[in-house]
């Protein structure tokens, strides 16, 4: 048995919002804090492993939103810690699409195909909002559904890719457009332990302080139920590259009559030149089947995928690795997805952050404009210790 604590603050969960929350309380004073982790270590979400010689982070990879009008704080954090990142130029991805014969498509008609995407997707967007208005459906124009497979490919980076162009997203018009890839040895975990090294004891580079309590599966239930999305990075190691490479080469895409089946592709040789890895993302249906399924079966699926794409002559991967956030017990999935349109989420975002008594919420989930991400995680951190410290404020001395 372990000594009760006293304690005027239990946070729950050393994610990048929990340890925010922690070090704003204690660089306000609050320093009798104890942090309840279920898992072994710090990060939750942001979790990085080693893998074919180098660091892969296996859920949050990028600094998403750099370079507009507003500083995304994360990105200063990455400044602040000389956190090591690449640009990530996305735009390329659609001149890359590869159909089930090794062709790569025209660029004319990835063109024409993404453009027709984009015209339904708003027009999506405008039914929507006319719904929400209560206007008459039967006057709606509805965009034909994808069909071949490069518009099946197309509608999945569109839909199940934060792409900025269809939707106004908060964090691109806020931050900017652009993104940067971790490509740290030391993860992108690196800025929590050096947020978390501020205020919490540090024995041998790793945190010894009694207030950090991992292994704790303090809250067994997730009280409210919010939408959560999969997403499932599967990287491959290969003994040589047969994949181009080169400016306009990093991200590329196959086209295949399954919507959404290893569609969506990147290789490392801009993050580490020479570790000859590919990394495949899959999403919800397709991510929860690999999940169910043996690695081998995955490195075969995405072998053949490969093969139709580069032909019969390419080597076979030395090594798969296939992280499991579905099947993981304290995240059911990768992060928030709140359809962005519907006005009705506003609420449900708000009432998931509601405090009930003395206890509040935080975590990306809870930040209303930037739900899913790291930096939703972060402010929502700083937003909801501000909460508390006014609370404890204004109790002071009846509380606690
Ligand atoms: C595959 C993947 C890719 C992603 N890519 C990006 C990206 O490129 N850029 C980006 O900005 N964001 C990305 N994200 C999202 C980002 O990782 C999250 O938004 C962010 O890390 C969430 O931080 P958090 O503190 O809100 O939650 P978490 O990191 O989930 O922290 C919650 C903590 O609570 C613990 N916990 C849960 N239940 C209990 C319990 N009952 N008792 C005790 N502890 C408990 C968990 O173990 C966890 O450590 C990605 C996520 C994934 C999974």
């Amino acid at each position: 048995m372990e000594d009760p604590t006293r304690c005027s603050v239990i946070i729950v969960g050393a994610g990048i919002s929990g340890i925010t929350a922690a070090k704003v309380l204690a660089d306000n004073g609050v320093e009798d804090v104890v942090i309840l982790e279920a898992e072994d270590r710090i990060g939750g979400r942001i979790r990085k492993e080693q893998f074919g010689g180098v660091t892969v982070e296996l859920g949050a990879g990028w600094i998403a939103g750099v370079g507009g009008k507003q500083s995304n704080p994360v990105w200063e954090l990455a400044r602040q810690f000389n956190l090591r990142t690449c640009f990530s130029d996305y735009s390329n991805a659609r001149y890359n699409i590869y159909d089930r014969s090794g062709k790569i498509f025209p660029s004319g008609v990835a063109a024409d195909s993404y453009q027709k995407a984009v015209n339904s997707a708003i027009q999506n967007l405008q039914n929507q909002n006319q719904l929400d208005a209560d206007a008459d459906a039967s006057q709606f124009q509805t965009p034909a559904a994808p069909k071949t497979p490069i518009e099946l490919a197309i509608d999945f980076i569109l839909h199940d890719f934060e792409m900025a162009e269809v939707e106004p997203i908060s964090t691109y018009v806020e931050f900017g457009e652009r993104e940067f890839m971790v490509a740290d040895e030391r993860g992108y975990e690196l800025l929590l332990y050096k947020m978390a090294e501020t205020f919490l004891s540090t024995l041998d580079g790793q945190i010894s302080d009694h207030r950090l309590k991992l292994n704790k599966n303090w809250k067994t239930k997730a009280m409210i139920k919010c939408e959560i999305m999969v997403y499932t990075k599967v990287f491959l190691k290969f003994p040589n590259k047969f994949w181009p490479c080169g400016p306009g080469k990093e991200f590329f895409i196959f086209a295949h009559e399954t919507r959404g089946y290893y569609t969506f592709w990147q290789h490392m040789e801009n993050a580490y030149p020479g570790s000859n890895i590919l990394v495949v993302t899959l999403t919800n249906g397709e991510s929860k089947r690999i999940e169910a399924q043996s690695d081998e079966e995955t490195m075969k699926e995405a072998m053949d995928v490969l093969r139709s794409m580069f032909g019969d002559d390419i080597p076979d991967a030395t090594h798969i690795l296939v992280p499991r956030w579905w099947n993981n017990r304290f995240q059911c999935g990768s992060y928030s997805n709140y359809p962005i349109y519907a006005n009705a989420n506003h609420q449900l975002i708000r009432d998931i952050k509601a405090p009930v008594g003395p206890i509040f919420f935080t975590g990306e989930h809870t930040s209303e404009d930037f739900s899913g991400y790291v930096h939703g995680g972060y402010l929502s951190g700083l937003d909801t210790s501000n909460a508390i410290l006014q609370e404890i404020r204004r109790n002071q001395g009846t509380m606690f």
